[in-house]
């Protein structure tokens, strides 16, 4: 195993407990230095990147070296080294896996790059991913509608159903879809100006040019396109200045019949603090939702994984895996990709016994939030669009009840804080209450699609905030 196979390996396992922004952060430029049984050196481009590694995320770095090296390694070292190059910048486990069957004669070589450039110079342009298609996605009972809806805009961009609202919980596909869409019809339609980019890009953009004065520039860009989709649109809350803008740009584009396509966590009513002519103007066309994927469709979408990275798994191996991870499907293809790695760059064969261990060792356990609870019980009180006192307080109101159990759970599953403590926080309450709501949120996550959704969510919010 090289040492760039196995540092892979563990941006792998980090990826998997990182939101991407952060994962992208902290390990863009990272390598391996020095790997010899006494020293496990570890090249970062700052000291600031040193920093943050040692203290935040070195038992995880750690670990996940010992267990795919089967070494005791005892300790991990991190310089700083700012002359790394750039081709030892770090890729995403997907990112890996399309570049690896590149491996073909030179001249063919030459051409592939060649496409391949081609194509990121496209994905800087109009934000498109070629590696979301509807080829590879996969339809089951969970994302039909969606999926239909989908295959219609492509049939009549603009006219059928406009704008298309997308919304579900974390990882079941909503920016494959969207994205799916607009490769479709800039392939089928190469004429159509294509723009994709998420929320967070679009309010960063404003801002930008707002501060340098040049807001017109940005309307040039946003209201010529003939098809716009803007991914995670509920990050849009409680910014009243990107909404104004937001809803001019809406409203040009839909009276030019250009298609308007927007994903979010939850339906156009539940995003706090959006403007009512915004929320009126989402439910104008097409409002479809991606659900969690049944037994069935895990299978399938497993089986058309491993085909597609060439990859042998027996059908008992797919049904176990599919069986354990129910959450999401970036889970899903999460644990597909530990496999993956594992049995390649340990040469060791994937029996189920294997799996398993794999599996259950490695459990992707989120790395305990550094933030406060204080900052916790913000970030579900503007969740649920309450206020932080209405979320401690004593009300027994039904729309404040659960929002406060969950709060409970996750200050004890990501903040690791007693029961009792917890109940301080909560506005004096006993820690029978703490553990009662705790239980009661375990249960609910797997009982109910909404819960676990929302608390899908919530801890995205957490640890993109803690990382911050
Ligand atoms: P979301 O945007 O809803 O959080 P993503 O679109 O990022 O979710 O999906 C997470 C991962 O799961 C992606 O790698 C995506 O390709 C994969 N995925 C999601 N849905 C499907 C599907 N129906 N078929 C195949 N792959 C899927
Ligand atoms: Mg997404």
């Amino acid at each position: 195993m090289t040492n760039q196979q196995l540092w892979q390996a563990v941006l792998g396992e980090m990826e998997l407990v990182l939101s991407k922004a952060n994962f992208t952060t902290w390990f863009k430029g990272t390598f391996i230095a020095e790997n010899n049984e006494e020293k496990m050196i570890i090249g970062v481009p700052n000291a600031f990147t040193k920093n943050w590694l040692e203290k935040k995320y070195n038992n995880y770095i750690l670990k996940s070296l010992q267990n795919i090296t089967e070494r005791r390694i005892r300790h991990i070292e991190y310089h700083v080294n700012p002359k790394i190059k750039e081709d030892v910048v770090i890729k995403t486990t997907e990112e890996v896996v399309v570049s690896l069957p590149e491996q073909l004669p030179s001249k063919d070589t030459c051409v592939k790059e060649e496409e391949l450039f081609c194509e990121s110079e496209k994905l800087k342009k109009n934000g498109l991913n070629p590696r979301y298609r509807f080829d590879n996605f996969v339809v089951g009972n969970g994302n039909e509608l969606a999926h239909a809806a989908a295959q219609a805009i492509v049939q009549k961009p603009g006219t059928s159903y406009n704008p298309f609202f997308l919304y579900g919980g974390v990882g079941l596909g909503k920016t494959h879809l969207i994205q799916a869409l607009g490769n479709e019809i800039n392939k089928k339609y190469p004429d159509l100006k294509v723009l994709y980019v998420t929320c967070e890009q679009f309010t960063n953009e404003f801002i930008e040019e707002v501060r340098k004065g040049t807001v017109k520039k940005l309307k040039d860009t946003y209201r010529t396109v003939d098809l716009l989709i803007i991914d995670d649109i509920q990050f849009i809350a409680g910014k009243e200045q990107t909404q104004e803008e937001f809803f001019h740009t809406f409203n040009e584009l839909h009276q030019k019949n250009k298609q308007i396509i927007l994903s979010s966590d939850r339906p156009p009513k539940a995003i706090p603090a959006l403007e009512k002519r915004l929320i009126s103007r989402f439910e104008w066309g097409m409002i479809a939702d991606i659900s969690n994927p049944d037994l069935e469709t895990r299978i399938a979408i497993l089986e058309k994984k491993c085909a597609e990275r060439k990859f042998d798994l027996n059908r008992e191996i797919i049904e176990y895996v599919a069986m354990n991870i129910k959450n999401n499907i970036r889970e899903l293809e999460g644990a597909l990709n530990r496999i993956i790695a594992y049995s390649q760059l340990r040469k060791i064969e994937p029996t189920l016994e294997n799996i398993k261990i794999w599996l259950t060792s490695l459990a992707a356990k989120p790395l305990a939030s550094s933030l406060t609870p204080k900052q916790l019980i913000n970030i579900v009180a503007s969740y649920y669009d309450v206020s932080f006192e209405d979320l401690i307080g004593i009300s027994r109101k039904s729309e404040l009840v659960l929002p406060r159990q969950i709060t409970m759970y996750l200050l004890r599953e990501d903040l690791k804080i007693s029961y009792p403590h917890i109940g301080q926080e909560l506005g004096g309450r006993d820690h029978t209450t703490a553990m009662h709501a705790c239980t009661k949120i375990i249960r609910e996550i797997e009982a109910n699609e909404k819960v676990r959704n929302d608390v899908e969510s919530l801890k995205q919010r957490i640890y993109s905030q803690s990382e911050a």
